[in-house]
């Protein structure tokens, strides 16, 4: 038939892809009555699996969980025959869910879409093909993968070679025989790793050109694992379910094990048994910091590194396969089978392209500096324009003629990965912002495949035709997407995840890493907010509710959840002593403290006896240094010089400033005023002995947190009235500096963030009573604010103290003191001084010291070289 006569055709929806999420997303359309058309560039269904025919090719999350699950009839009419299956079985696979369900019948194949431009009067948009079609549709769902466009090779006279040349991405369907000949593979991403091996095979002789090593790890393959079958035979649905909320999207238990505290008998027993399962998640969850600090990480490559030493017979040859310039899991990792091993057959060899760079692709063969190969095939395994490249190949163009191009040059942008603003009704499956190629892709592609068709359903039923994020929503989600990666050691790497495989691409983390069950609540919760951040429209009809899915730091959301998880009593229901002993045993599990000079405990007298204090002095420092003299927080009641000690060694380590930390007196044992006035008479005496503490006399700053920002932003007022001592600064971390609680973020705040409005009510009844708490030296906000010392105001969103902090900070600007407001974006009260906990706190606690030197540094001789902390966050 000539397709093209069924020009300018109008459906409900267009599908371009047919691979795994074209085919659902198919399905579930027709299912609803929807009019679909899918296109497909290919001759056949399978999408990757149909193109991405090379030897080897097999799935790297094991065949059981790597399938559909919307369908049981499906899986029980399949059985898969190996743990990883190869690359004909998966294709067959996705063959016999087309026939099943009747898809091809709605698939133009062979059919590439060329042109989308959304037209605002019709509400519609316009596919065209490069078959001359034209089809008009309400919603365009790009099903084209993630990993389909293949890069183009960027390397000099690739054209010029005169023999055949393969890309591993587009495999002859006959296949290649290359008996008896010479053969190049560049590249050695997973494509690489896997072709090698039986490449070799065949080859007479066999070059491998390496840029960048890369993990790899046995992929132990054959039947698929008897305990997942059994599992999985024995309640589908519950299986199924714990996949769909697990972090990767295959069940699992996740360690809470750190590899920076684990025993070497741990590590190694933990690390070996993931290597013997031979599963992604297993070896890249070996341990629960892994990811995220640099320490651990290295503990498990270092373990990886000695296998492929153990692997590879010529020394020099096992060393270049070693990774040493990317943290492990930064980049994808690699299953394999006999990887490494390949290299002690004697027609291999590896050329090291970081000692010996290729010039040039010749007719003959492949330059290299140094060297001259000749060879009768090149097989390019060089990898993908990944997550983008196939939503910028259609340069759709949304309302306002701005091109998807366009408006990702600096990088995609997105809300949730599914829609991005300015393209009404065009939806993405597994797209950028969504969790997508860090998890396994059938979970993913089926969960985006829902939402959709349960999005379209919802519009139908609303007599709704449209549906848009907001500027607003997507700028949050990308907030939160940058947020998530920023905490991990991800965009360390120079990765296809971060772009940086394709030159001249903006690099930024393209997926979510927050996993595939935070993330499916964070759509869930859209949807049951009404559409959070989207804008539906209809005749007559214009819905929005706006706003932004995930505000908190992704690290402090999970230490609230791991808290709420341990069902603590709240501290203002225990007596006094207990939640003192409670603070006490909480902080006794912290990681380690980053490293200074030198700490020392001593004592100085007070208003009402000897007031212990902790001074740490920075390490690698000569000459004295400025002094800051800090207060703890815990609500006047709680908290000691222990219970602050993570955040003084951080402030020290990062300022290069001595920290004097001071233990004031507790209520209710002594009441208002004493804490303040013992806040005072510690500044008068550390200002007093500065030089015999190793300070620079008259460079004194003041800080605290919470409660012991309150007395610090006291004894400021005290100094001034007192005409001394000279203070030059003040930092007031999350300052209690009123006692009304009636500001908004006492309501917005005040429940399920640590600090509740209940414990807040507690500190201050044990502290002041009624009348004293409007005295200055309690409510500092509240005394005169003239002539004080230049604040740094750090406030947390998510801490009901907030707006009294920001309110002390708009007062002092007021009357002219300089004020460096530091607004901690998605933090609690808390987190901010959990050290090695919270990640997030790290980049804060850096402008917070950079505030705190600023007070200090104009004519402070800083001689010493300021030093990061060891363990910063
Ligand atoms: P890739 O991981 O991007 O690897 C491409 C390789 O080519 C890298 O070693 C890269 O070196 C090298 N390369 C690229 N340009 C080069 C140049 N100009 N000169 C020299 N070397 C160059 O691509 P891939 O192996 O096709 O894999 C992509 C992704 O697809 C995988 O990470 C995985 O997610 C998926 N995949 C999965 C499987 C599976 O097991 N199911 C199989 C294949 C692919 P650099 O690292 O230095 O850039």
């Amino acid at each position: 038939m000539n397709q093209s006569a069924n020009a300018s055709r109008q459906f409900d929806a267009v599908v371009v892809g047919a691979g795994f999420s074209g085919l659902y997303m198919l399905h579930r359309l027709r299912e609803l009555g929807m009019s679909v058309k899918a296109f497909e560039s290919a001759g056949d269904v399978g999408g990757t699996w149909y193109w991405n025919r090379y030897p080897g090719a097999r799935c790297d999350i094991p065949t059981t969980d790597y399938a559909y699950s919307f369908d049981p009839e499906l899986e029980k009419g399949w059985t898969w025959s190996e743990k990883y299956a190869t690359q004909p079985e998966i294709l067959d696979y996705l063959r016999y869910v087309a026939d099943r369900h009747g898809l091809r019948s709605d698939i133009e194949f062979s059919t590439e879409v060329t042109g989308a431009r959304w037209d605002e009067q019709e509400k519609r948009w316009r596919i065209t093909t490069d078959r001359g079609d034209e089809v008009w549709c309400r919603s365009y769902i790009m099903a084209s993968g993630c990993l389909s466009v293949p890069k183009s090779p960027d390397i000099e006279g690739a054209s010029r070679f005169a023999g055949p040349v393969y890309f591993t991405s587009r495999w002859p369907h006959e296949g290649v025989d290359f008996t008896g000949q010479r053969v190049a593979v560049i590249g050695t991403g997973s494509s690489g790793i896997q072709s090698i091996p039986l490449i070799a095979r065949q080859a007479r002789q066999l070059t491998v050109f390496q840029r960048t090593p890369n993990f790899s790890i046995p992929a132990h393959n054959g039947p698929a694992s008897a305990d997942r079958l059994m599992q999985l035979a024995g309640d589908r649905d519950g299986y199924r379910h714990a996949a769909r909320w697990s972090r990767g999207g295959v069940p699992g238990e996740l360690t809470d094990i750190l590899g920076v505290t684990a025993s070497d008998e741990v590590r190694r027993q933990r690390f070996e048994a993931a290597w013997e399962e031979g599963e992604l998640f297993g070896i890249l969850g070996v341990f629960a910091d892994q990811g995220l600090n640099p320490a651990s990480n290295d503990i498990v490559a270092e373990m990886i590194r000695e296998k492929i030493r153990s692997a590879v017979d010529d020394l020099p040859t096992a060393e270049a396969l070693c990774p040493k310039d990317h943290y492990f899991g930064t980049k994808r990792p690699c299953l394999d089978t006999g990887y490494f091993e390949t290299y002690n057959l004697p027609h291999v060899r590896l050329v090291d392209l970081r000692t010996q760079p290729i010039i040039s692709v010749t007719e003959a063969g492949i330059d290299t500096a140094g060297e001259s190969f000749d060879f009768d095939a090149i097989v390019y395994a060089t990898g993908f324009d990944a997550m983008t490249g196939a939503l910028t190949a259609v340069d759709a163009i949304g309302r306002d003629g701005v091109s998807l191009k366009e408006k990702w040059a600096t990088g995609p942008s997105t809300y949730l990965g599914l829609m991005t603003a300015g393209f009404p009704n065009l939806f993405m499956i597994t797209g950028p912002g969504s969790p997508s190629v860090l998890s396994n892709m059938t979970v993913s592609i089926e969960q985006h495949v829902d939402w959709i068709a349960d999005c379209l359903s919802h519009l139908t039923a609303e007599g709704l035709d449209t549906i848009e994020p907001t500027a607003l929503a997507e700028s949050g989600w990308d907030q939160h997407v940058r947020d998530c990666g920023a905490i991990t050691l991800h965009p360390t790497a120079n990765s296809w995840y971060m772009g940086a495989n394709v030159p001249g691409k903006p690099r930024v983390f393209l997926p979510y890493i927050g996993g595939v069950n935070a993330y499916r609540q964070a759509c869930d919760d859209v949807v049951s907010q009404g559409y959070l951040g989207f804008r539906l429209t209809g005749p007559g009809e214009d819905r929005c509710t706006d706003g932004i899915i995930r505000r908190m730091q992704p690290d402090v959301a999970i230490v609230l959840e791991m808290m709420a998880g341990m069902g603590l009593p709240p501290l203002e229901s225990l007596p006094v002593a207990d939640a003192r002993a409670f603070m006490a045993a909480a902080g006794a599990t912290r990681p380690p403290s980053p490293e200074v000079g030198e700490v020392t405990d001593s004592v100085m007298p007070g208003p009402g006896g000897d007031l212990a204090y902790r001074l740490y002095r920075p390490a690698e420092s000569e000459g004295p240094q400025p002094v800051v003299v800090y207060f703890h927080g815990g609500g006047w009641v709680l908290g000691d010089l222990d219970s602050d000690d993570p955040l003084c060694r951080d402030l020290c380590a990062r300022t290069g400033m001595i920290v004097v930390s001071v233990n004031y007196r507790h209520a209710p044992e002594d009441r208002f005023p004493a804490a303040a006035l013992d806040a005072f008479a510690a500044v008068q005496w550390v200002d007093a002995n500065a030089a015999s503490l190793g300070g620079i006399p008259g460079q004194l700053a003041v800080a605290g947190w919470s409660a012991g920002a309150n007395i610090a932003a006291v004894a400021c007022q005290l100094a001034r009235d007192a005409g001394g001592p000279a203070i030059r600064g003040q930092l007031l971390i999350s300052p209690v500096v009123d006692s009304d609680m009636s500001r908004p973020s006492y309501a917005d705040n005040g429940d399920g963030y640590v600090l509740t409005s209940a414990l807040m009510r507690w500190f201050w009844d044990y502290y002041a009573d009624p009348a004293d708490r409007v005295d200055p030296r309690a409510a500092p906000l509240r005394g005169d604010l003239h002539g004080l010392p230049p604040a740094c105001i750090v406030t947390a969103d998510f801490d009901p103290l907030r707006d009294e902090g920001l309110a002390y900070a708009r007062a002092l600007e007021a009357v002219g003191t300089p004020v460096v407001d530091i607004q901690a974006r998605g933090h609690t009260h808390t987190s901010l001084t959990m050290v090695g906990v919270v990640i997030s706190g790290a980049p804060v606690r850096a402008e917070i010291a950079e505030a705190l030197r600023g007070f200090v540094q104009a004519d402070a001789s800083m001689g010493a070289a300021l030093q990061e902390p060891a363990a910063a966050g």
